[in-house]
């Protein structure tokens, strides 16, 4: 048996492999079952195109199992295998992809799974393992055999006798140092949570031994430990199904399987797009505010699968902050990964995901606003105020995605509307659309200032979030209709003064003069009113800012 090198270059490489490319040890595991799940497709490819080849799905699995005595993981699988000549091409020889070459000749259409592209991913192994041994048989080939490597060092290929098809790979974990426990790798809990993490939709079962406890025969109260093998994927991807066929239950479980949240979500959002960028996306408006939500410690993102794998957890670029609600999943498989999957190469792509996504949310929000009236106003209890600040922030560009979302307090109504409806029941002779910013809606109803317009049967909105009064600003007009505070110097209502009036106002001039002496510089000035009715005094505010605001700001932290 000759030792053969790794070539030069090879040798750096792995290095850089096992220290550097990976930020997650674990994934080693999802590296090795892509494999598993591309050399199974890979038979099934032939077979779909060879027809004395048949398939039946059920012969077809990747086993993990743990050998914990003698620190071993192994993970089968019943693919394609390799031949003498392809172990030393594809695992020999590093950034060599077997399956790119296998995508390339096949001329695979598009929708097929395999992930492999990199030829580097099985070296992640060494992560975590001392010493890998693969042990493989091609299918169409007597002979198995044997490859063996303890990392840089290089590899020996022997003939091996294996009696099934497939391939078998052996990892002898390192031992625990200070940083780092191997023999977690080796726990039943900890590999079918890295299973269920990274692999759960890779559509060939997983299946692991599990331990298990059941009654003892005979007896209801005794139980006794027996070991079952057991699917531990789930295999089809939701979002690959068809809509017609999924309830809202199935929908509605998926979320709280993915840990989206605790609560029901309001709707969801299927998307299966076949265009400039083919993807799978399954959405959630949630009902509930996540307690962290108006927090910084809040991370907004959807989780990102390129052909089933999970990529990334929280791929923030996704969603816009004003969406920052929304959860749920985006697959797709024209991403350009980077080497270790874990990152995009570019994000032409994800930007044009990310936009689609976004008129998407919005046109389904629009919907429910109209349709489903009840369920928007719970929505809009949880993350309006997020809309509203999504209207402020960023100078005001997104406020023509956002202004037909909001919601308000309504004087007339007396319960929370939209700016369309607003301005639909405006009065003919209503110039603006006017509102009024305090505590609560029953202290705004108080105000002095807004008697006048009341009376004239003008409907007010009530401000009640500190974010309201600047999202409007930022909003300047609704419909050619601006708004208006109650409080403002001029409320825009015609003149309606009296000869009569004018003489006694022009009386009473000495006393306001009086009267700003006695206030000392407190107010600018002091005016007749036309907008009281009950009350003998108001408030107004003439400057840029409202008084409201000018408390919020200064409530502000520098
Ligand atoms: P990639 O999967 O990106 O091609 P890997 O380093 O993970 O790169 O694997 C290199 C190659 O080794 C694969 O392309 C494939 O040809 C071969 N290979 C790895 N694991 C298996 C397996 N379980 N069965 C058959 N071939 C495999
Ligand atoms: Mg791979």
């Amino acid at each position: 048996m000759v030792k053969k090198e790794f070539k030069a270059e090879s040798k750096r490489l792995l290095d850089l492999m096992i220290n550097s490319i990976y930020t997650h040890k674990e994934i080693f595991l999802r590296e090795l079952i892509s494999n598993s799940s591309d050399a199974i497709d890979k038979l099934y490819y032939k077979a779909l195109t060879d027809e004395n080849i048949s398939f039946n799905k059920e012969d077809y699995y990747i086993k993990v199992s743990a050998d914990k005595e003698n620190r071993l993981l192994k993970i089968t699988d019943t693919g394609i295998g390799m031949t003498k000549d392809e172990l030393e091409e594809n695992l020999g020889v590093i950034a060599n992809s077997g399956s790119f070459a296998f995508k390339r000749e096949n001329e695979l259409k598009d929708g097929y799974d395999i992930i492999g592209q990199f030829g580097v991913g099985f070296y992640s192994a060494f992560m975590v393992a001392d010493n890998v041994t693969v042990l493989t048989k091609a299918f169409g080939s007597d002979n198995g055999y044997k490859w063996e490597s303890s990392g840089a060092e290089g590899y020996t290929v022997e003939e091996f006798d294996k009696d099934s098809v497939g391939t078998e790979i052996v990892l002898k974990l390192k031992e625990n140092t200070e940083d780092e426990n191997y023999d977690d790798f080796l726990e039943e809990y900890r590999l079918r949570s890295i299973v269920k993490k990274y692999s759960d939709f890779v559509r060939y079962p997983i299946k692991m031994d599990i331990e298990k406890s059941v009654p003892k025969e005979g007896s209801e109260d005794e139980y006794t430990e027996v070991v079952q093998e057991e699917v531990v994927n789930s295999m089809v991807p939701m979002w690959r199904k068809n809509k017609n066929e999924l309830t809202k239950e199935d929908y509605d479980n998926f979320y709280a399987e993915k840990h989206y949240g605790f609560d029901k979500p309001l709707k969801h959002i299927h998307i299966s797009a076949d265009g400039a960028v083919r993807y799978n996306a399954i959405l959630y408006i949630p009902e509930k505010t996540p307690y962290d939500f108006y927090t910084k410690e809040y991370e907004k993102g959807l989780e990102l699968y390129s052909s089933g794998v999970l990529i990334m957890n929280k791929c923030s670029d996704l969603v816009p902050d004003y969406f920052s609600f929304v959860k749920g999943m985006v697959d797709s498989e024209d991403l350009s990964l980077n080497i270790s999957r874990e990152l995009l190469q570019h994000d032409r792509q994800l930007k044009i995901i990310a936009k689609r996504i976004k008129e998407k949310i919005k046109n389904e929000l629009q919907l429910m606003l109209k349709n489903d009236r009840e369920n928007y106003e719970k929505f809009f209890e949880s993350f309006g105020r997020q809309l509203k600040y999504g209207v402020y922030s960023d100078f005001g560009q997104h406020k023509e995605t956002l202004q037909d979302l909001l919601l308000f307090y309504s004087s007339s109504e007396e319960k929370v509307v939209s700016l369309a409806e607003y301005v639909e029941r405006m009065k003919e002779d209503q110039k603006y659309i006017y509102y009024a910013a305090g505590e609560s809606v029953a202290r705004i109803d108080k105000m002095p200032q807004t008697e006048l317009l009341k009376d004239k049967g003008y409907e007010i909105l009530y401000f009640t979030d500190d974010v309201d009064e600047f999202a409007v600003r930022m909003l300047m007009n609704y419909q050619d209709k601006e708004f208006k505070s109650v409080s403002s110097g001029d409320l825009g209502i015609e003149d309606t003064t009296t000869e009569e009036e004018k003489t006694q106002e022009n009386e009473s001039k000495e006393i306001f003069v009086l009267m700003k002496e006695v206030l000392m510089g407190k107010v600018k000035d002091v005016r007749i009113s036309k907008r009281l009715k009950n009350h003998p005094v108001c408030l107004t505010a003439d400057g840029e800012l409202s008084i409201e605001m000018e408390k919020i700001l200064a409530a502000m932290p520098n």
